[in-house]
């Protein structure tokens, strides 16, 4: 049974940039209907019940095609959503070897947030935007939907949720700037451990 983890900080710590109710309601009812969703799934193939999120979403070809669709969207869903919530911290500072990584990828910070923002803005409908490691390169990729980049065979280092679920409550139509908050609540030390897990 895949189940909801915990958020580890409260619901209100990112104010002003994402608001209390947008988050309890995120995590607690957008996220766990993806749990749910991939729980009854999973009914059906038992075998399939002890793997993680992300095996199963890692090669989508091997999950039978009766359930196919469900695990990519509602696995994919629970991979994201676990995946982002400790990606949130509100004014942190980027240092490290994410820093110097992307400085060197992206000529400047400015640069890869310039280029982020343009990517993230232009997700037409729902979907992610991330930071991923390519063969052991930096890249921004967009996906669709609850697609993850670990179906594709890269890892994704940094992620933004461009559903409108995650902004609208507060930004309304504003979707460009909840991507511009988005920088004040950038875990960058968790982004760090992601960027170092990745390069091992
Ligand atoms: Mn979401």
């Amino acid at each position: 049974m895949h189940t909801l983890p915990n958020l580890g900080y409260e619901y209100n710590s990112l104010e002003p940039y994402i608001d209390e109710q947008t988050m309890r309601i995120h995590h607690t009812k957008h996220h766990q209907t993806y749990i749910d969703k991939l729980n009854a799934a999973l009914e059906k193939h038992p075998e399939l019940q002890k793997k993680s999120a992300e095996e199963l979403i890692k090669d989508l070809n091997k999950i039978p095609e009766d359930i196919r669709t469900q695990v990519r969207n509602h696995g994919g869903g629970h991979v994201n959503h676990s995946f982002f919530w400790p990606l949130l911290k509100k004014e942190v500072k980027i240092s490290g070897e994410i820093s110097k990584a992307i400085n060197k990828e992206f000529g400047s910070f400015d640069d890869f947030r310039k280029k982020f923002s343009e990517i993230s803005n232009s997700v037409f409908g729902s979907g992610w935007c991330w930071l991923i490691l390519n063969k052991n390169k930096l890249e921004i990729i967009k996906t669709s939907n609850q697609d993850n980049p670990i179906s594709e065979g890269k890892i994704p280092i940094l992620g933004i949720d461009l559903w409108e679920h995650g902004f609208y409550l507060l930004y309304k139509n504003k979707r460009v700037d909840y991507v511009e908050a988005f920088y004040n609540v950038i875990n960058w030390n968790q982004v760090e451990n992601n960027y170092k897990r990745a390069m091992k």
